[in-house]
């Protein structure tokens, strides 16, 4: 495959060349200060497979019908390009951290003097068998990326017309619960037939946080009539059955994934030191621990000091450590220390304009909730999508 692949440096010996994979919620203060690296004779090269970025925190509104999918994305290409930075919508699969080369799905390569890795996570698909035939998966989506919560509403505003169904989500954490209340949203403003909603929880929904969240879940779901099952994990899923490591099984007509997220698998087929998730293992400033060339942010990487939650609010709050590093590389200088920050302020969208709040040990829930996770969330969009009008 290398002999085909064209190597794409351009006039790379005399620029610097700076590589940002993905552009995702780590990236974007780079990606807004493009015109800074550009000025000073840097090139700057994003490569994305999508030319627009969606933000996570807002993506279970979208499939419940809050937000149109305009008003929760970022225009990738056309920050990237106006700023002048090259875009190539292609998917980086390896690197070669010793000769400094990104490769690509389109079996291109890209030289960089500094690269950045913002390439997020995935959703496992392991219970769905692989022999199932893709048409057979039509109906299985995992809660990741975000762009596929567009694609899912569609279809599923089809089935409420068309019949009563049964909307499977597997998974018992946060995504889970925001997926599971947004269909429901969803169903009822699509006033077709309303659908049977289940859970499936593994053992215990929402394991990891305390009593007075889990119980105001459980108890606005069970208004709802939103089964949530504890039973076991689930081993098989296919396009109508939902089978438990037990052995029991549910029928179904629509599955979301929301198993929890694991890091891109960038690393591993590059040979880059990776932490116990296989995450990039970088150090306090966001740097390979091994190639001081490459640096990451986001979900895709293992912050060594302290290993750091999978939420956007870390990767948001990369962002300034990222830009001062990246060029601070280029340019020779120092580079900055990240601090994660104090625990961060936790709010679940549960669809039918009721959230879920948590800060420290202060937990409240309902329509406030909700009004204020929208407000963070449409400004925080409003921000970036600001930077398109330049
Ligand atoms: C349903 C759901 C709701 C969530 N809600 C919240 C919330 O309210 N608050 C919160 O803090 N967190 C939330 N999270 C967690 C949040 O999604 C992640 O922590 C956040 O997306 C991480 O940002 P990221 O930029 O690292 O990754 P991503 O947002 O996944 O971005 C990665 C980018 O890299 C690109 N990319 C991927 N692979 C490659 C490749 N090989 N080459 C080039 N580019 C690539 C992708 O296209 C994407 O643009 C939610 C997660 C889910 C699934």
């Amino acid at each position: 495959m290398n002999a085909k692949i064209n190597a794409l440096g351009g006039n790379h010996r005399m620029r610097k060349h700076l590589v940002l994979v993905g552009g995702g919620h780590a990236h974007m203060v780079t990606l807004e200060n493009i015109g800074r690296f550009v000025e000073k004779g840097y090139k700057v090269t994003v490569i994305a497979p999508s030319f627009h970025h969606y933000y996570s925190g807002m993506g279970p509104g979208m499939l419940g019908n809050t937000y149109a999918p305009e008003a929760i994305r970022f225009d990738t290409k056309h920050v990237v390009t106006s700023l002048g930075g090259i875009f190539v919508k292609d998917r980086v699969v390896r690197i070669d951290p010793d000769k400094k080369i990104a490769y690509t799905q389109a079996e291109k390569a890209f030289p960089y003097d500094v690269l950045s890795f913002n390439a997020g996570s995935y959703v496992p698909m392991d219970s769905v068998p692989e022999a199932l035939e893709n048409k057979d998966k039509e109906n299985i989506f995992p809660v990741k990326p975000i762009e596929r919560l567009m694609e899912a509403a569609e279809k599923l505003k089809g089935l409420f017309r068309e019949k009563v169904c049964t909307i499977s989500v597997v998974g018992g954490g946060p995504s889970s619960a925001e997926v599971a209340g947004n269909v429901w949203q969803l169903a009822r403003l699509t006033k077709g037939h309303l659908p049977k909603i289940r859970i499936f929880a593994g053992k215990k929904f929402m394991a990891r946080f305390p009593e007075s969240i889990r119980q105001r879940i459980f108890s606005v779901f069970h208004t709802r009539g939103i089964e949530i099952i504890q039973e076991g994990y689930v081993k098989t899923v296919t396009r109508e059955r939902i089978i438990l490591e037990s052995g029991k099984s549910f029928d179904t007509d629509f599955v979301f994934m929301a198993l929890g997220v694991k890091p891109s698998t960038l690393f591993e087929v590059s040979g880059l030191p990776m932490g116990p998730d296989k995450g990039l293992r970088v150090n306090q400033y966001l740097q390979s621990v091994a190639y001081p060339d490459i640096f990451g942010g986001g979900d895709c990487i293992y912050f060594e000091p302290q290993p750091l939650d999978k939420v956007g609010v870390y990767a948001v709050r990369e962002n300034p450590v990222l830009l001062h590093n990246l060029m601070a590389k280029l340019d020779g200088r120092p580079l900055e220390p990240f601090d994660p920050g104090p625990d961060y302020l936790l709010i679940f969208n549960l669809g039918g304009k009721t959230g879920i709040l948590r800060k420290n040990k202060w937990v409240f829930g309902g329509r406030l909730a909700f009004m204020v996770k929208d407000y963070i969330d449409r400004k925080f969009i409003r921000r970036f999508q600001a930077i398109e009008k330049n």
